[in-house]
């Protein structure tokens, strides 16, 4: 499948309908809402490769997971 045709047509159709339904206002509101949602999704994954890198680190000695911010172990109080 042709992901960009098939999104071509996806906001065509959006347009279409919104038309429709809000008159001239119609593809703004799509448009926008497009744009939100485009924002949102890039920030997210932004967001899940942060988090697989991690704020928090596993304990060297035993393994136990701790924020970053602490500087020893909360489970062996081995320094991090
Ligand atoms: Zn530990």
């Amino acid at each position: 499948m042709d992901e960009s045709l098939f999104f071509a047509g996806v906001v065509v159709s959006l347009t279409g309908v919104s038309l429709f339904f809000f008159g001239a206002f119609g593809p703004v509101v799509v448009g926008l809402v497009l744009l939100v949602a485009g924002l949102a999704s890039s920030g997210s994954s932004e967001e899940q490769s942060e988090r697989e890198d991690g704020p928090k680190g596993n304990c060297p000695s035993c393994g136990a997971r701790n924020a970053a911010a602490r500087e020893s172990c909360h489970y062996c109080d081995e320094p991090l």
